[in-house]
């Protein structure tokens, strides 16, 4: 809209032409001018500012608080704003919905909406709810702390999937909340590329423990000195303080209530994967032993455990067959898998028990559900993961592409299904939009039977038979003919399909080539349950807490444990509906450069993550259907000064027949529909002219 001073359209509706190009140019030319924020009628696109803004301030706040979407230039405050109205005024849960990829600024819009939030509730400041707020605000510096870590795309990426809801009382003020997390990166524990870290929490703990804390724990100030941590060869990060973060996310355990007991075990924890990253094994032709007694030695004391038992399983692993007992060497080999399995599992149980802990801060009051549950409404979250392709692209990616493929699902059906719904609600005359519908990838991925995860499941039955080229041929046979998947075996002259081992997904984003190494062993995810008793074991009920499973004995019979695979696609289905629940709002972000500059925008890099997030699909869309509705109320109200006939007062009916005199008067009738609430306006030249009229006088 023309009604501020703008640079570029604030919305892409309003672009003369619609095409890929002009859609691009036009963000270029805000984010020049600083100008991150652009929409898609009620969709915000951010790209990545790169340097710090003046724009959340309280002024800014000021500006955005009650208003409608369209009334100030585009910002994630509105849209933030746009929820929260949706929630108080019309009692609606609704949700905001943040994609885009790594680095692209997701987690930092969701810090900003949750900021928005906090500074636009309850102001007159009671003190449960401010510490609600605070609680909600600090819970993402312990999250990021241990779920966060720099790579190669991102200083400060989310390595793992976040979900969370706000909780509201009936007077619109937060009393609570809730987090979800996928899927951690847990392979990261042991291993790093070149120029990455592992998760923050190592460095801040070398970096901010005091020299008695660090003694207490064996530990040296030296990163070096430490395998699992030192891989990348990138210790220090210019935009990253670990010792003040160690600060900060110790304080923020307090806000939330951790006890000192925890604290104290959560850092014990990390120590010890700092321990076992230093053990080392040898084989001497019979069995395999321990070469470092001291790194053993320490890891049982931080864990509270047996040494004799910790030694056990890290060299061999007790099995039972026909109700018999047997102990059973590790190669060497084995006892480095072992051990890096171990390494992953812990860290992976210290996440989920922080995110608990952080969930029993932020829970809701049983006082409060009882008094106001009835009238509660909630506003979710969403910051997970964007579209992944590397040079080399594994399980980890294919769930994370699948979580795409869910999301983007829902995003066409929501935005449709809400578009075709106004319509039919208004009695407008409506023709359906065809769109691809990319659940075609979605049942090739998570179909029963036939899809990709059952096949890795039907595999991972019979492990050490079955290996990873030998599933890559049941998806073969099964899914030949798939427009969506192919193989070298299914499509010989394929030749971006190099090695055997690779199948490639046709997702809606594009292209992806999967290799299938790892695949299995990924997705069963095994751990020996050598490891799960020896932590039940533990004399600290912290960590003894962590390990449940680890009380059942060894003959017992125990259910096969659901795959990684199955896991994440249940969350992911019950995640979907989740958010189909609620009233959708999204924010698209956009990368606008490789070297996080805040000056560089590379058209070619935001031309490919525009097309895959479907963007200028979107503004078409949002165009097939109508530009801009309005309330006939709320229209009247800002343009009835064009028209004699309704200024300075319509007398002569109701808000709608002003409205049609006053359109029919200026010659727009044809390009307008009259609902029954709602005028819809379908070509944006026409919003043009009604706001010019109104700057004209
Ligand atoms: P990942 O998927 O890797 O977690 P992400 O999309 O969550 O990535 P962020 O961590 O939010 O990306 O952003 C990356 C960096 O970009 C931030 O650390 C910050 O330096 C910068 N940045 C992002 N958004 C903004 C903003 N609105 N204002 C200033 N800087 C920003
Ligand atoms: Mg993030």
């Amino acid at each position: 809209m023309a009604s501020y001073d703008e640079v570029g359209v604030g919305d892409s509706v309003l672009l003369n032409e619609i095409s890929t190009p002009a859609f691009v140019e036009n963000i270029r030319i805000r984010f020049n001018n600083g100008r991150i924020y652009t929409y898609i009628g009620e969709v915000c696109v951010s790209v990545n500012p790169y340097t710090t803004v003046k724009l959340y301030g309280n002024d800014y706040v000021q500006q955005y608080k009650g208003r409608e979407i369209f009334e100030r230039p585009p910002h994630i405050f509105a849209i933030a704003d746009a929820s929260y109205k949706a929630m108080k005024r019309r009692g609606r849960d609704s949700c905001i919905v943040i994609s885009g990829e790594s680095g692209s600024g997701k987690t930092e819009a969701s810090k900003i909406i949750m900021r928005y939030i906090a500074a636009v509730t309850n102001v007159a400041g009671q003190s449960e709810i401010e510490r609600v707020k605070d609680v909600l605000l600090q819970s993402n510096a312990v999250l990021e702390a241990f779920g966060n870590a720099k790579t190669n795309r991102n200083d400060n990426s989310s390595r793992f999937g976040k979900y969370m809801d706000i909780n509201f009382d009936f007077k619109g003020d937060p009393i609570g909340g809730h987090i979800e997390n996928y899927l951690l990166e847990k392979s990261r524990v042991v291993l790093q590329q070149k120029g990455e870290r592992n998760f923050h929490s190592f460095y801040q703990l070398l970096a901010g423990a005091s020299d008695s804390e660090l003694s207490k724990l064996k530990l040296k100030r030296d990163v070096s000195k430490y395998h699992f941590i030192n891989q990348g060869g990138s210790p220090r990060v210019d935009s990253i303080s670990d010792k003040s973060d160690y600060r900060t996310v110790s304080s923020a355990f307090k806000v939330q209530g951790f006890s000192t007991d925890t604290i104290d075990a959560i850092w014990r924890t990390v120590a010890a994967i700092l321990h076992l990253g230093n053990v080392e094994f040898k084989h001497d032709g019979e069995s395999t032993s321990i070469k470092n007694k001291d790194a053993i030695r320490n890891i049982a004391e931080l864990l509270r455990v047996e040494e004799e038992q910790l030694v056990k399983s890290l060299v061999g692993r007790v099995i039972a067959a026909r109700g018999e007992v047997m102990e059973k060497n590790h190669t060497q080999t084995e006892a480095e898998y072992a051990r890096d399995a171990f390494a992953k599992a812990i860290y992976e149980r210290l996440f989920s028990t922080i995110v608990s802990n952080v969930n029993t801060a932020i829970q809701v009051k049983e006082e409060e559900q009882s008094s106001r549950y009835r009238y509660m409404t909630v506003i979710g979250v969403l910051d997970i993961y964007g579209f992944e392709v590397f040079d080399r692209n594994s399980f980890e990616q294919f769930c994370i592409n699948y979580c795409n493929e869910k999301l983007q699902q829902l995003f066409i059906e929501l935005v449709l299904k809400q578009e075709q719904e106004e319509y039919q609600r208004e009695g407008i005359e409506w023709q359906r939009i065809e769109y691809f519908n990319n659940q075609i990838i979605c049942d090739l991925v998570e179909q029963n039977h036939q899809g990709i995860i059952a096949i890795l499941d039907e595999g991972c039955l019979n492990v050490g038979k079955v290996t990873d080229e030998m599933c890559l041929e049941a998806m073969e046979n099964k899914l030949k003919g798939h427009n969506h998947f192919t193989t070298r075996k299914l499509s010989p002259s394929d030749k971006e399909l190099k090695h055997v081992e690779e199948f490639r997904i046709k997702h809606y984003a594009g292209d992806v080539i999967y290799s299938i190494k790892g695949f299995l062993e990924k997705n069963k995810d095994t751990l020996f349950q050598d490891f799960k008793r020896l932590m039940y074991s533990s004399k600290d009920p912290v960590i003894s807490g962590m390990w449940p499973e680890g009380a059942t004995s060894i003959t017992a019979t125990t259910k096969r444990p659901l795959t990684a695979g199955t896991l994440f696609k249940n969350s992911m289905i019950s995640l979907v509906k989740t958010l189909a629940s609620k009233e959708p709002y999204y924010v698209r972000c956009i990368k606008p450069n490789e070297q996080k500059s805040p000056v560089i925008f590379d058209a070619e890099r935001v031309t490919h993550q525009v097309n895959y997030l479907g963007l200028v699909e979107n503004v078409r869309v949002r165009r097939a259907g109508f530009a801009h509705r309005q309330p006939y109320d709320r229209f009247l109200r800002r343009y009835k000064m064009i028209s004699q006939y309704t200024w300075p007062n319509f007398h002569g009916g109701s808000d709608m027949q002003g409205t049609k005199i006053l359109l029919e008067e200026q010659n727009f009738s044809n390009d307008v529909m009259y609902g029954k609430t709602k005028v819809f306006i379908r070509s944006p030249q026409t919003l043009f002219a009604l706001e010019e009229g109104r700057a004209r006088l």
